[in-house]
């Protein structure tokens, strides 16, 4: 027997106990006469001592060649300590050995293994397996794990099935890249990895599984943003006999749920906000709404004067900032090279100082007065105190850009505060976007989400005015999911690949199966997809999603750890019938 207890488990109360423990020297503390050392397991740090008086002679020696992260087993009596520590559960006992083996040796960890360590990003990815050791990651996976369990439970007395999906499927369409996987046994012949289990979710409805869910793997071959993983994890459902409103109502009720279980904050009713309102008001389809700052439009108060650069845009638009009005020139100065980062891209930014005598001090006194500024400040929401920052360009790019902005000024401004939660429904999303690189539409969600029937006249003269039965749940200012109600006929569906660019053909080769299964009875339904590792970051009060995942990737999509992606030998290429070329 390895052990008796664990490392976060003796009291006073078990005083005078013979036990086994093992676990890591988190550190060892020689004295001459006495040796201290903290032995470190998952459930926490109990204090041993080796005493020249009272542990056997050569039980001491072997103890004076311990070193840090050696795996060891001790048998001793628990006694009561003398200095407690009231840091650690454990604090007010200790054991003093009689016995110790050494269970395996360590080399010295190339980072301390404490919670605040002194170990870089890249060393810690590297050692992924020593890091896992330190509270803090430790922590995030155990409080993942949880949250799992949480959802599981309660998705399962909702009546949810959890299935298996196939990784090595065909393609889905869901906008990124396929990770690919060669068939030795089909010769030329790829597998993909799925993007999400979208097409199978769908059928298992038309197999009457009723309500299913998963939490499973998704993987996209994108270029990554900053804490971006090319696999990650959904809490992935789907529906049948649903309409938009039963699927809210549902998943409302996990969302509550885990945030009334995890953080014990209650939230009664979630709001709503069509996807046009939150472009309007935020400049964003994921608008934090922890704080205000919303978007004033002002085209008709700016654009009746001599400035040319508001009269020639498309949209005019600013946001009051809490208290900006103390900025000085140089904060200011600095806020509009922040803007004309590349990352940013505005041209430039004018602003209004809102003074708390009432007056107005801006960048563009020359072509406005007092009271075409005070209506700017009425538009804007700006009281005395704020100042107000206005930028103008073609409406889509002027509105991402001030978005950025609003962002990053609340960030700065501490207003968003992680142990708030607010979170969002956003409705009505358009079911095509224009996309400009190939100049033709692509569904916004994904292919198989239906058009709000009303709209689908619209089709053929503005399809981009086509709303979708599709929705996003955004938790400050992140989008942790979204979803649809499909399309269950084989017409429409065709309609939509059609609308997409796809011949009958191309329609029939890749999405032939669903349009088949499509024939043979499928019932109306829907569904969502949560990204789970950033609602467990969320939930866990972070905004990185790394720290929860157990062997991320870094930046460049490779597992450091591990040195993949890597080279496969000639022989395994042979087999796949691949011949690379470089
Ligand atoms: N498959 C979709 C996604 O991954 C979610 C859904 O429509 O249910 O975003």
């Amino acid at each position: 027997m390895y052990r008796s207890h664990s490392c976060g488990e003796l009291r006073t109360s078990d005083i005078d106990k013979q036990v086994t423990l093992s676990g890591w020297v988190q550190k060892a503390r020689d004295k001459g006469f006495m040796i201290w050392v903290d032995l470190r397991d998952r459930y926490g740090i109990t204090q041993l001592i080796f005493d020249e008086e009272r542990t056997p002679a050569a039980v001491v020696e072997k103890a004076k060649t311990l070193g840090r992260e050696f795996v060891i087993q001790v048998k001793g009596n628990v006694i009561e300590r003398e200095s407690k520590n009231p840091n650690i559960p454990t604090g007010d006992i200790e054991i003093l050995v009689t016995e110790l083996e050494i269970l395996n040796e360590a080399l010295v960890p190339p980072f301390t293994i404490e919670d605040e360590t002194d170990g870089g990003e890249d060393i810690r990815m590297k050692y992924r397996y020593l890091d896992i050791r330190r509270n803090p990651v430790k922590n995030s996976l155990m409080f993942r794990h949880q949250v799992a369990m949480k959802v599981r439970n309660y998705l399962s007395d909702e009546g949810f099935v959890e299935v298996e999906t196939p990784y090595l499927i065909k393609s889905t369409p869901e906008g990124a890249r396929d990770f690919v996987v060669p068939s030795r046994m089909n010769e030329g012949q790829f597998y993909a990895l799925p993007q999400s289990p979208q097409t199978f979710k769908q059928l298992l409805m038309v197999g009457g599984m009723d309500k299913y869910f998963q939490i499973v793997k998704c993987f996209r071959d994108e270029d990554l943003r900053a804490d971006r993983q090319p696999e990650f994890t959904q809490i992935d459902c789907e529906m049948a006999f649903v309409e938009q409103e039963d699927i809210l109502h549902i998943f409302e009720g996990l969302t509550k749920h885990l945030i009334k279980d995890i953080k014990g904050i209650n939230i009664e009713h979630f709001p709503r906000m069509t996807y046009d309102e939150a472009m309007q008001t935020y400049g964003n389809d994921k608008p934090d709404i922890r704080f205000g700052m919303k978007f004033g439009e002002l085209n008709v108060v700016s654009q009746h004067k001599e400035f040319k650069v508001f009269n020639e845009a498309e949209l005019v638009v600013g946001i009051a900032v809490p208290g900006g009005a103390s900025y000085t020139r140089k904060e200011i100065d600095k806020l509009v090279d922040w803007v004309k980062r590349p990352q940013v891209g505005a041209l430039g930014m004018v602003y209004v100082k809102c003074n708390e005598d009432g007056s107005f001090k801006s960048s563009v006194d020359k072509f406005y007065d007092q009271e075409d500024l005070s209506k700017w400040a009425e538009v804007t929401g700006a009281k005395k105190g704020d100042l107000i920052c206005v930028l103008s360009g073609a409406k889509n790019k002027v509105r991402g850009q001030l978005s950025a902005l609003r962002m990053e000024l609340a960030e700065r401004l501490g207003l968003r505060n992680p142990e708030e939660f607010a979170p969002l429904w956003v409705v009505d999303f358009p079911l095509l976007e224009w996309d400009e690189d190939t100049e033709r539409y692509h569904a916004m969600h994904h292919p198989f989400t239906s058009p709000k029937p009303d709209d689908i006249p619209l089709l053929d003269s503005k399809p981009g005015d086509v709303r979708a039965n599709a929705y996003d749940l955004v938790l400050n200012g992140n989008e942790i999911g979204g979803g649809s109600i499909r399309i269950h006929d084989k017409e429409t569906q065709a309609l939509m690949f059609d609308h997409l660019g796809f011949t009958p053909e191309e329609a029939k080769e890749q999405f032939g199966f669903l349009m088949d299964a499509f024939q043979y009875g499928a019932p109306p339904h829907g569904g969502i997809a949560f990204g789970f590792d950033r609602l467990v970051a969320i939930l866990g009060g972070q905004e990185t999603i790394r720290d929860f995942i157990a062997f991320p990737k870094n930046n460049n999509g490779r597992d450091v750890m591990i040195d993949a992606p890597a080279n496969i030998d000639q022989e395994q290429l042979k087999e796949l019938s691949i011949k690379l070329d470089i």
